[in-house]
C-alpha cells in the first residue's frame, strides 16, 4: 500500500517521514582540472568555458523540478527546506570566486535552511583554496570543507595523478580554518607501491593539522577507468586483499587511540564532527540530487541523471528533466536496502526505529542472514542493536550484499 504523504507543500503532510521525504541535498559540480587514473565519478575535465552553460543548466534543472512538482498556487517556486546541504563533485572549487558565489546564490534562491542550524559542506581541491573563496563560502553559509588531500607523499601523490603537494594541503587546511570551523580530509591508502611507514606518515600529518573529520579510502581499480588499464596490461599491480586489510586495521588503531570516533566504515571524527549529510545515506534515508550524474532518493523511488554532459544540456534546454534511471523499490527491498546501509555505521541497526521505519521486522527479513554472520563473529546483536563486530568490519561488504541477496530470495 502506498503510503499517504503529499508532495504539495500546501499540504501539512508534504514533509513526511525521513526516509520518504528529502531534508537533504546534493549538488554535482562535474568540473576537474585534470581526469586522474582512479576516478570512475561523473567528471568533465579541462572545460572551464563550459561552467557557466553548466550553472545555467543547473539552475534550469532545480527549477524544473521544484517548479513542476511544488509550484504553490500562484505558481510561485516554494524554496525546499533543508537540514544538510553537500556541493560534491568533481572539484566544485575549480569554479572561480564569481561562479561560486553565482551558485551559491541559486542554492539560496531554491532552498531554506537555518543558518546556525545547517551543515552545509563543499569539496574542494587544496589547489584551489583561496582567502578571496573562503570569503565568499562563508558569507553564503557554508560551514564545513571537503578536501581531497589523498596524501601527503610527493610519491602517492604522482601515481594518483594529483597536481597538489603536501605544503599546498597544509596552506589550504590553515587558510580555511580561519574561515571554516569544520575541516575534512579525504585520504587514499593501499595505493601500489605506498608502505604502510607512508600511510603512517599520512595519518600523523592529517591528524597534527587539527582537522575535524577524516574520510579513508582504500583505492579500488574500478572498471574503465586509466588504472583499470594498466592494471590489465600488467603495468600495474593491484594491492592485494591482506594488504588492504593490513592499512585498515593500522587507520583504525592509528584514529581510535588518538581519540577519535570511527562512526562509519570509511569515517572518523573527532566528537560531535560526524557528517550530517552522509549521516542521511547510511540512514537510507530521503534526499535531493540534482547536476550531472547526480543521485536522489525521495518516496521510495530512486532516481539518477544522465552522466553526458551533451545530453544534461540538451534535456533541459528542451525543458526536460535528464533523469537517466528510475526505480521505485518494492517494500523488502527497500528494507534489506536500508539494512545494509545502515550496517555500514558503527551503531548498527536498531530493530525499532528499523520496523518504524521499513515497516518490516528485521528478524523476519533478516534472521537467518544475522544468525550466519553472528556464528562467524561478524555481527553482534545485544537484542535491541545488530552491529558489526571489530572483525565484522573487514568483511563488511560481504555482510551487506548477503542483505540486499536476502530481499531477492
Ligand atoms: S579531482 Fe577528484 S573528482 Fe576530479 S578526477 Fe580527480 S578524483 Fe575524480
Amino acid at each position: 500500500m502506498r503510503p499517504s504523504y503529499s508532495a504539495d507543500p500546501g499540504d501539512d503532510r508534504c514533509t513526511g517521514p525521513r526516509w520518504y521525504w528529502p531534508r537533504s541535498v546534493y549538488i554535482h559540480i562535474p568540473f576537474c582540472a585534470h581526469h586522474c587514473c582512479y576516478c570512475d565519478f561523473a567528471v568533465v575535465s579541462g572545460a572551464a568555458s563550459l561552467v557557466d552553460a553548466y550553472l545555467d543548466a543547473l539552475e534550469r534543472e532545480i527549477a524544473l523540478y521544484t517548479g513542476r512538482t511544488f509550484a504553490g498556487y500562484q505558481g510561485h517556486i516554494q524554496p525546499l527546506f533543508v537540514e544538510t546541504i553537500y556541493i560534491g563533485g568533481g572539484t566544485p572549487s575549480f569554479l572561480s570566486a564569481k561562479q561560486l558565489q553565482r551558485l551559491l546564490e541559486m542554492v539560496q534562491r531554491y532552498f531554506c535552511y537555518r543558518r546556525e542550524e545547517v551543515e552545509f559542506t563543499l569539496e574542494a581541491n587544496p589547489t584551489d583554496v583561496t582567502a578571496e573563496k573562503l570569503e565568499i563560502l562563508a558569507q553564503y553559509g557554508v560551514n564545513r570543507l571537503s578536501l581531497g588531500a589523498q596524501s601527503f607523499e610527493e610519491e602517492v601523490l604522482r601515481f594518483l595523478e594529483r597536481t597538489h603537494t603536501a605544503a599546498t594541503i597544509e596552506q589550504a587546511v590553515r587558510l580555511a580554518q580561519r574561515y571554516l570551523a569544520n575541516v575534512s580530509l579525504d585520504l587514499i591508502f593501499a595505493v601500489p607501491g605506498q608502505t604502510l611507514e607512508q600511510w603512517h606518515r599520512d595519518l600523523q600529518r592529517a591528524l597534527a593539522l587539527g582537522v575535524q573529520h577524516l574520510s579513508t579510502y582504500n583505492l579500488t581499480v574500478e572498471p574503465r577507468t586509466a588504472l583499470w588499464a594498466r592494471v590489465k596490461r600488467g603495468l600495474v599491480r593491484a594491492t592485494d586483499e591482506e594488504t588492504e586489510r593490513r592499512f585498515y586495521a593500522h587507520t583504525i588503531e592509528t584514529l581510535e587511540s588518538a581519540g577519535w570516533e570511527h562512526y562509519e566504515i570509511s569515517n572518523f571524527c573527532r566528537p560531535g564532527f560526524h557528517s550530517r549529510h552522509n549521516g542521511v545515506y547510511w540512514a537510507g534515508e530521503a534526499y535531493f540530487g540534482f547536476g550531472l550524474g547526480a543521485a536522489r532518493y525521495m518516496c521510495g523511488t530512486r532516481q539518477t541523471n544522465t552522466r553526458s554532459l551533451r545530453q544534461y544540456f540538451t534535456l533541459l534546454q528542451a525543458g526536460r528533466l535528464p533523469v537517466a534511471d528510475s526505480e521505485t523499490l518494492r517494500p523488502w527491498e527497500r528494507a534489506a536496502e536500508t539494512a545494509a546501509l545502515q550496517l555500514r555505521r558503527r551503531c548498527g541497526i536498531h530493530r525499532g526505529e528499523f520496523e518504524r521505519q521499513t515497516g518490516i521486522p528485521l528478524d523476519y527479513l533478516l534472521g537467518r542472514v544475522i544468525a550466519r554472520h553472528q556464528a562467524r563473529g561478524w555481527l553482534e546483536d545485544d537484542g535491541e542493536r545488530v552491529r558489526l563486530t571489530r572483525e565484522g568490519i573487514f568483511y563488511a561488504d560481504l555482510v551487506c550484499a548477503d542483505c540486499v541477496a536476502a530481499a531477492q530470495q
